[in-house]
């Protein structure tokens, strides 16, 4: 179905991430559906989301009736409950939804979302937990993951590369990372250029596998 309207979105299982999920939607001018079983969270959302609905999400009745079928795009956001995420997403590939997108609690759960149609598995917890370490443990100031040997990671500048053109820094050569962005005490981040010099106080976004950006945020 080419001419579905790719913008509108259900949420389903409105626990903190779908909630979260739903009002950043919400907020970003995108029509939501919201679903959720219990009678008590459905009532506290009416009137922050476009459309709110109590309903079973295992009940293909349900999701027929509140035109489910009709969306482009929708988003299992049950975690807890393995067995209603798990027959939620059937049902939306059943139903043929192009974009399903699931929440996953453990690796098994994702595969088995994987196996039965999930376009996206995401696993919030996960992530955030390792993203916490390497805050928790390290100097990094902030750490993202884009892929699974790809990483960014925002730190200071070690000290062998404060006042030494980036282009002169043999920095790539050296320790396999790239510095995309700088940031100087009151400014805005900017790109970083062959030119840039980076001095104590600055911020900078590093780029590179995962255990490059490790080690070279770990440099003093
Ligand atoms: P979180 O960890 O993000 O808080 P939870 O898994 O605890 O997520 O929350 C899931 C939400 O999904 C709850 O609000 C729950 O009422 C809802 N939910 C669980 N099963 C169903 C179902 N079969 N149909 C609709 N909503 C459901």
């Amino acid at each position: 179905m080419a001419d579905k309207n790719r913008d509108p979105v259900v949420v389903i299982g409105l626990g903190r991430f779908g909630t979260a999920l739903a009002l950043e939607l919400t907020r970003r001018g995108t029509e939501v559906l919201a679903i959720d079983n219990s009678r008590k969270t459905v009532q506290q959302l009416s009137g922050q989301i476009t459309h709110v609905a109590q309903a079973d999400s295992t009940d293909m009745e349900a999701l027929r009736q509140l035109g489910v079928p009709d969306f482009y795009r929708a988003v299992v956001a049950i975690g807890t409950d393995l067995e209603a995420s798990i027959l939620t997403a059937a049902l939306l590939a059943e139903l043929e939804i192009e974009d399903i997108w699931a929440k996953a609690v453990s690796k098994q759960h994702g595969q088995i979302l994987n196996r039965i149609g999930v376009h996206h598995v995401v696993f919030p917890e996960n992530d955030m937990g390792e993203r916490v370490a390497h805050l928790v443990s390290g100097r990094m100031l902030d750490y993202m993951e884009v892929e699974e040997n790809f990483a960014m990671a925002k730190t200071r500048p070690p000290k062998e590369y404060v006042g030494v053109p980036l282009g002169r820094s043999n920095l790539r050569r050296k320790h396999g990372v790239t510095i995309v962005a700088v940031k100087s005490p009151g400014v805005d981040f900017t790109y970083a250029t062959a030119d840039t010099e980076l001095s104590y106080g600055d911020v900078i976004i590093v780029s590179g596998s995962v255990e490059a950006v490790e080690r070279f945020a770990e440099l003093p």
